[in-house]
């Protein structure tokens, strides 16, 4: 349109004068010019040609020659009614001068056509998308409520202590992740439960064994007519039996501690002087049994530890190593360091332990000969306390026969330096 327009306003400065018979010719001389209507006015907006004559010698003031009569060029273009309306103006100028305006205005039906058929288009693709979108986000939410729910269903029947659940969901997004992250916990908590009641019926059936013996005693006194003697020895018996079950409740509060993992504070310290106190406080016990102990250390053997937590350690090695010992046997303990540890070794020619039972030693209440552990006044706990101290003080142990017979208990510690005095 706007081709139109300039080739028209080239026309018409060559015309001699704007005359109406003058501009006609010159707009019919041009073979493209096919519009609705072409209006030529002067300057003042008086229509010198009118393609609908009607308008001819009138004031002719549309808006857009009212613009192109301020000098400024117009064009738009409008979708109305089934066809696409364009509007162009232009000043007609000529050395400066402004001589008139031409205006041009098609009404074309066909385009009209095209831009309503490409309507309609647009408007089925954009509802064709509407559909998939709702149709695909509804199956996505609808896959993924049901996929939550498999995952609510498993916690709610965890929460009433089902926790053999299993998830089972397929893909990599985040629901599949904490399904797996889910059956981890649930793994864990069986584990844990288990142990758990495995832990409560062998503390019980431990319980029960002193406790029963001591009714027997008790009744035995009530109901037997004895001699002063023998009642005394079956008192005896009687504390005996309280005094294991004091060691025993002792063993397992202390495992509880253990258990409840409240951190205590660690401190640096030398362990030599806690191994001589150990070694002192059970030589009687050793001497008893004519069992002789070697001890021997190195200077400064610096560990991160609690003091408490170092000697137990020591000790319940070193008092096994003498209950599960011969008369007149051996006991070596040893105090050294290595470029980063500090290594314990407590060794003894006592009975050993099999092969077999290697592996459960630090299992809770197992004792490789039951009727000896008994008689030694065990329960089994020892070791396994030892096992959990050695390691909240991040150390680890290791037990193996003894080249010379018997077994060695392997302790091994960070080595930490002391920290310097100020
Ligand atoms: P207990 O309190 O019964 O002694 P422990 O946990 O200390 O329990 O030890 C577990 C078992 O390991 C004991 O019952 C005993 O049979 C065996 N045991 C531990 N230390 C030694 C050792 N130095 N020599 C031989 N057997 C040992």
């Amino acid at each position: 349109m706007e081709d139109k327009a300039q080739l028209l306003s080239r026309a018409l400065l060559q015309l001699e004068e704007l005359s109406g018979t003058e501009i006609r010719r010159a707009v019919q001389s041009i073979d493209d010019l096919h519009t609705t209507r072409t209006v030529v006015t002067d300057g003042a907006g008086t229509a010198l040609f009118d393609s609908h004559e009607a308008g001819e010698g009138k004031l002719l003031l549309f808006p857009e020659v009212c613009t192109a009569l301020e000098g400024q060029n117009v064009f738009y273009s409008r979708y109305r009614n089934t066809a696409v309306e364009s509007r162009v103006a232009l000043p007609l100028m000529q050395g400066g001068n402004l001589l008139g305006a031409i205006y041009l205005m098609e009404y074309n039906e066909d385009q009209g056509r095209l831009v309503s058929a490409l309507e309609t288009n647009v408007l089925r693709i954009s509802i064709a998308l509407e559909g998939g979108i709702i149709l695909f986000s509804s199956g996505f939410s609808a896959a993924f409520t049901r996929r939550l729910r498999r995952i609510l269903n498993s916690m709610q029947k965890m929460r009433d202590g089902d926790y053999a659940q299993k998830i089972r969901l397929r893909g990599h997004d985040e629901l599949a992740h904490l399904a797996s992250e889910f059956n981890i916990l649930a793994e864990r908590l069986d584990d844990s439960e288990q142990k758990r009641r495995q832990f409560v019926s062998d503390a019980s059936h431990e319980l029960k064994t002193p406790l029963a013996t001591m009714k027997l005693l008790s009744d035995s006194i009530l109901q037997n007519e004895m001699d002063r003697d023998t009642q005394r020895e079956f008192i005896e018996d009687i504390g005996r039996e309280a005094d294991r079950l004091g060691r025993l409740t002792q063993k397992l509060l202390q495992l509880t501690k253990l258990d409840s993992a409240i951190a205590e504070e660690r401190e640096i310290l030398d362990a030599v002087p806690t191994v001589r106190k150990v070694v002192r406080a059970l030589q009687p016990l050793a001497e008893l049994r004519k069992i002789s102990m070697e001890c021997s250390w190195e200077k400064e053997c610096i560990v991160m530890s609690v003091e408490d937590d170092l000697h137990q350690i020591v000790f319940n090695l070193t008092e096994n190593a003498i209950k599960y010992n011969r008369d007149g046997g051996w006991v070596g303990i040893t105090l050294y360091k290595t470029e980063n540890d500090v290594i314990l070794v407590v060794a003894d020619r006592g009975v050993g332990i099999p092969a077999d039972a290697m592996p459960h030693i630090f299992d809770r209440f197992y004792r490789v000969d039951k009727a000896r552990s008994r008689a030694a006044g065990g329960a089994g706990l020892g070791l396994s306390i030892v096992h959990d101290m050695v390691e909240r003080n991040y150390g680890t142990i290791h037990a193996e026969p003894n080249p010379g017979g018997g077994t060695r208990f392997t302790v091994t510690f960070p080595l930490f330096e002391l920290p310097e005095m100020e």
